[in-house]
């Protein structure tokens, strides 16, 4: 249940969403603390049928969701 809670807090309290340009972390300034804030993109979604994921994480302050999209590689 942890993730599905996790999925639903990030989510449904989503204030915006913006494409990271990294795939493990995005730096952002926060519009909340005018801080520089380092958003580990912790969660990874995928998707069996055509193997796409999508890294995303949550920046705690504003509830800005940044997000990355690539490909699974497969190891056979
Ligand atoms: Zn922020």
């Amino acid at each position: 249940m942890e993730l599905l809670d996790n999925l639903k807090d990030i989510i449904l309290n989503a204030n915006s969403f913006q494409k990271s340009k990294n795939y493990y972390f995005e730096n952002h300034i926060c519009s909340q603390t005018g801080n520089n804030i380092k958003v580990n993109l912790d969660f990874k979604l995928s998707n069996e049928d055509n193997d796409k994921i999508m890294k995303f994480g949550v920046c705690n302050h504003c509830k800005k969701v940044f997000y990355y999209y690539d490909f699974e590689s497969k190891s056979f």
